[in-house]
């Protein structure tokens, strides 16, 4: 009786205490923004696979493999602390042990589980102790992060090891007393077997001298993870559930940003649609912490500080001060810091700080490339390049702060429809001296062509990608493709005015382009720049703009599968390629085969990048970064990629973007390589091998 009074005090204060935390962490979510979730048969999906399966964990296996084993065994041991409670509570003796055979197992699991646990943190400390692992290092990582993450890994090891200690002291009591055991045990027996001869007083000594140590272990742990960043234990699985079902190209509408364009573009209509009175203007982005909607403050708390997404950030790899650890770091420190006084004094309290300013500084911001690099690694799947977007969104639409060339570059689109200074009236200049039907032509000869080629602004006006565009209109008209040009009547996609924070003049764009495309009643597009797939396929649906979106790698592979392209020319016969997966064809909308499957329909040699497929390092274009200097740093994000793509030993550099085209041939200029190195785009390689 007496253990179960101590023990109902202790259960009743651990759930006090803990109760009292998490209220007080929780309650700050009143201050995000709302977003609505939907989709709950998709998001258990992912749940199962990502939470449960430890699919993104795997990715790295051996560690990845270590820490699964550690997640796999907690759960299962889970139903044994359980049982502890149960028991605490009702003085009873393991009561589960009615359940027969499933009790067996799961008794088993968790007596098997405990010594591999225990191993393993073994290997995560001496990890973290004695091998300088990059990751586990940087300006945010203070000693206090590095102490927590170790005490939490003492602390598992200690659970463990009373875990085992009790069983093997169960075994003993139960052979020295003869009564049977409730359970299997296979290790506490095999170690049990050792130590033949324990009296029962010693053994029933030990088991509860264990049983009470590894349940106050829990209770303790329980309220120190809360503070610490294995608070992940709790929060990984319902961040998981929550997160983001679009593909990671997808970036979120500003429905706020959408009213205004529409009242712009058509005053009356907008009026009309506008309901009277909305109260206070919301701000647009993220200026601080309650500017975050409630997902991006989950992720800050879910944040395992494991530094995965540090450790493949281009930025970050090369020197730049971005770390998306630390974006998630400060975002969770700012709420600790300015939730109390938010909760005293209401939503307009002001301390003169911001996260976004006084935590992150715009160098910070403005070194991403918005690759997803980091959201594709992350083990709980925070998405931090939402939170760089809203923040690089405060700066642009309600500070006009942008780097210099993003600026130009806002001035051409709006000006020029593209991001260079070409008049509009130029776009089809990349197309003299072939034959390129125009979808007005078609349209009022009553026709409706199957494909429509969006060229692209790079396509259109970059020197080096209209080679390549001219390659491609080649190989449609040897196809005899059913298709046809926009000419002057396409405008910029408006993707990088979006990334580049300026998502007024983004939807300006998407709004334009889509009218014209439903005018044509345009059903399947073809385009050859994987920024306008992912924009056009993605985000224009949100528009209204709805299409088949097809890059040229999918629509060349088709062309190959359905033996409409015979590419035997000699012209590449054995030569030694490699190929760099674009970020947006690749990561974010996970297309990795295409281009492959074109390369090996070729006669040449392809060799792999150590970092390829969803791995593959960012040529430093994306996010912006290919209009503006890149913020300081050890070297530059192309050059990184270059030298990767060199230590192949290839002699042709194949891709499949005109952003990532300029960027790896200028590292080959950088490295004094274009004599022995060549740059291709993968349609110039099909062209070539096609004679055309
Ligand atoms: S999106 Fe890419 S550049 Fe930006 S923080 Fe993530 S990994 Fe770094
Ligand atoms: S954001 Fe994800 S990958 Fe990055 S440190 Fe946190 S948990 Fe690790």
């Amino acid at each position: 009786m007496i253990k179960q009074i101590v023990f109902a005090i202790t259960l009743l204060i651990t759930f006090g205490v803990f109760a009292w935390t998490i209220s007080h962490l929780f309650r700050y979510f009143k201050f995000t923004k709302k977003k609505p979730l939907g989709h709950f048969g998709k998001r258990l999906w992912i749940t199962i696979k990502v939470a449960f399966l430890q699919e993104k964990i795997l990715r790295r296996p051996l560690v990845g493999l270590m820490h699964a084993l550690v997640w796999w065994g907690f759960i299962l041991i889970l139903f044994g602390s359980l049982e502890m409670v149960v028991d605490g509570l009702f003085g009873t003796e393991k009561i589960f042990q009615g359940l027969g055979g499933f009790y067996d197992f799961m008794m088993a699991s968790g007596d098997i589980f405990a010594p591999v646990i225990a191993l393993s943190i073994i290997g995560f400390l001496i990890r973290r102790l004695f091998m300088h692992i990059k990751r586990f290092y940087g300006p945010e990582m203070k000693p206090v992060s590095k102490a927590d993450a170790n005490l939490a890994l003492v602390l598992i090891f200690l659970l463990m090891v009373s875990l085992s200690a009790m069983n093997v002291n169960y075994v003993l009591w139960t052979q020295a007393t003869g009564e049977n055991a409730a359970g299997v045990y296979p290790v506490g027996n095999w170690i049990a077997s050792h130590f033949v001869g324990t009296s029962a007083e010693t053994a029933w000594f030990w088991y509860q001298f264990n049983w009470w140590s590894h349940i106050l272990l829990i209770f303790i742990f329980a309220n120190i993870l809360p503070y610490s960043k294995h608070f992940h234990v709790f929060m990984s699985v319902p961040n998981v559930f929550i997160s983001k079902l679009e593909p990671l190209g997808y970036v979120d509408n500003m429905p706020n940003i959408t009213k205004e364009v529409k009242l712009m573009m058509d005053p009356n209509a907008a009026f009309a649609e506008a309901p009277e009175d909305e109260g206070e203007p919301e701000r647009f982005g993220v200026l601080d912490v309650e500017d975050t909607n409630w997902i991006q403050y989950f992720n800050s708390l879910s944040c395992t500080e494991c530094g995965r997404c540090t450790s493949v950030c281009p930025a970050n790899i090369t020197g730049k001060l971005l770390s998306p650890r630390k974006v998630m770091m400060d975002t969770r420190a700012r709420m600790k810091e300015k939730g109390p006084g938010l909760v005293k004094e209401g939503k307009n309290y002001d301390d003169g700080k911001h996260l976004n300013g006084t935590y992150l500084s715009e160098e910070e911001l403005w070194a991403c490339t918005l690759c997803n690099a980091c959201a594709r690694e992350c083990p709980v799947n925070i998405n931090q390049p939402s939170l760089i977007l809203d923040m690089r969104r405060y700066l642009v639409l309600e500070e006009s702060k942008a780097p210099s060339g993003l600026n130009t570059v806002f001035a051409n689109i709006e000006n020029n429809g593209a991001p260079w200074q070409f008049s509009p009236e130029d776009r089809m200049l990349w197309a003299e001296g072939l034959e390129v039907p125009l979808m007005a032509d078609r349209f009022a000869a009553g026709e409706k062509p199957e494909f429509l080629f969006w060229v692209g602004s790079a396509g259109a006006f970059d020197d080096r990608y209209k080679k390549v565009t001219r390659e491609f209109v080649k190989i449609l008209n040897h196809l005899k493709t059913d298709y046809a040009v926009l000419g002057t009547e396409e405008s910029d996609s408006g993707d990088v005015a979006r990334r580049a924070g300026n998502e007024m003049l983004y939807q300006m764009q998407a709004m334009m382009n889509i009218e014209v495309l439903n005018g044509y009643e345009v059903k399947k597009i073809i385009t050859c720049d994987p920024h306008d797939f992912n924009t056009l396929k993605n985000e224009y649906p949100d528009f209204d703009g709805h299409y088949e979106v097809i890059h040229h790698t999918q629509f060349l592979q088709k062309m190959i599968a359905e033996k409409k392209l015979n590419l035997n020319g000699d012209t590449l016969k054995g030569k030694k390629i490699t190929f760099h997966d674009p970020c947006y064809l690749g990561r974010a909308n996970d297309e990795y085969e295409a281009p492959r499957d074109v390369l090996k329909a070729i006669p040449v040699v392809n060799v792999e990048m150590e970092r390829h497929k969803s791995f593959a390092l960012c040529c430093g274009a994306g996010g912006g970064q290919m209009f503006k200097e890149a913020e300081k740093g050890e070297k530059e994000v192309f050059i990184e990629r270059t030298e990767e793509a060199l230590e192949t030993g290839a002699e042709i550099i194949c891709t499949a973007c005109p952003f990532c085209m300029t960027m790896i041939t200028d590292g080959i200029k950088y490295k004094n390589k274009e004599e022995e190195v060549k740059n291709y785009d993968i349609t110039e390689l099909v062209s070539m091998s096609l004679g055309l």
